[in-house]
């Protein structure tokens, strides 16, 4: 267990969508979600202040993946090198490998994670790696010691049985607002799927969920920690379903704010 808290940033693409239940195309986002990143149309500077491009990250480009399980290689080599990890897409399935993987680097990891759906379903269509079920893989194999989900709003009964289970704090999207987010302890590795945005901010995603976070709130949510963030990734960007763009732009702002928290926080 090394504690090589790596000063560097990979910045990676992974694509991948055959843990989709629904539609596939998110593995045609990673290199759309970096166009939007570089636009000439933005600059490169985060709300904070820091500019990405001075820093120390270093863009990894895009992998694509055929086997899900090869992420937990190509994550651990990077993790090896001395470099915390931000991926960019996939389906949400990829969550598990790269969690797989920051566990042999990280003790007391905790989770921040958005979505609209809390994906701990124990299997789904008989797939125990589906993208419905990452977290529910990786609270049982104690990846990580606490899973904090923001955006949830399609709760089912057995996914209440499992977040019981594996004690998930839920701060479901009735009614919600930003005080009632836990306070973090240790550092964080944050998942963001980008359908627990709402589908009016965030349409290039394949399952459309009304009455999600709007993007404001989700860019608070990453500039209001004040813990150090360990890794992050931002899933589920399907262009198949985007208009002009939209989405992309919003994945890419939020790879921008959340590099820049890293450099912020360590
Ligand atoms: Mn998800
Ligand atoms: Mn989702």
């Amino acid at each position: 267990m090394g504690n090589n808290r790596g000063k560097k940033i990979a910045l990676t693409g992974l694509k991948f969508d055959k843990k989709s239940s629904f539609m596939d195309g998110c593995a045609k986002g990673p290199p759309l979600v970096r166009e939007s990143l570089y636009s000439y149309g933005t600059n490169t500077t985060a709300e904070n202040g820091i500019d990405i491009k001075l820093e120390n990250i270093i863009d990894s480009g895009d992998f694509e993946i055929s086997d899900l399980m090869e992420i937990s290689k190509i994550i651990d080599d990077f993790l090896l090198s001395g470099s915390r990890v931000l991926s960019i897409g996939g389906d949400h399935s990829v969550t598990y490998p790269i969690l797989k993987a920051y566990s042999d680097h990280y003790s007391g990891i905790e989770i921040l994670h958005i979505d609209a759906h809390p994906d701990l379903y124990d299997e789904l269509d008989g797939d125990r790696l589906s993208h419905a079920c990452p977290f529910a893989r990786i609270m049982e194999e104690k990846l990580a010691v606490r899973l904090v989900q923001l955006g949830v709003r399609t709760i089912n009964s057995h996914q209440k049985d499992q977040a019981d289970k594996f004690g998930v704090e839920i701060v479901p999207m009735k009614r919600f607002s930003p005080e009632r987010i836990p306070k973090f302890n240790n550092p964080v590795y944050i998942s963001i799927d980008l359908d627990g945005i709402d589908p009016a901010f965030a349409p290039g995603v394949s399952h459309h969920e009304p009455g999600g976070l709007s993007s404001r709130q989700v860019i608070d949510i990453i500039g209001d920690l004040k813990v150090p963030v360990i890794g992050g990734d931002v899933v589920e960007y399907n262009p198949e379903r985007d208009v002009s763009g939209i989405t992309s732009a919003l994945a890419a702002k939020l790879v921008k704010e959340l590099l820049s928290k890293m450099v912020e926080n360590g």
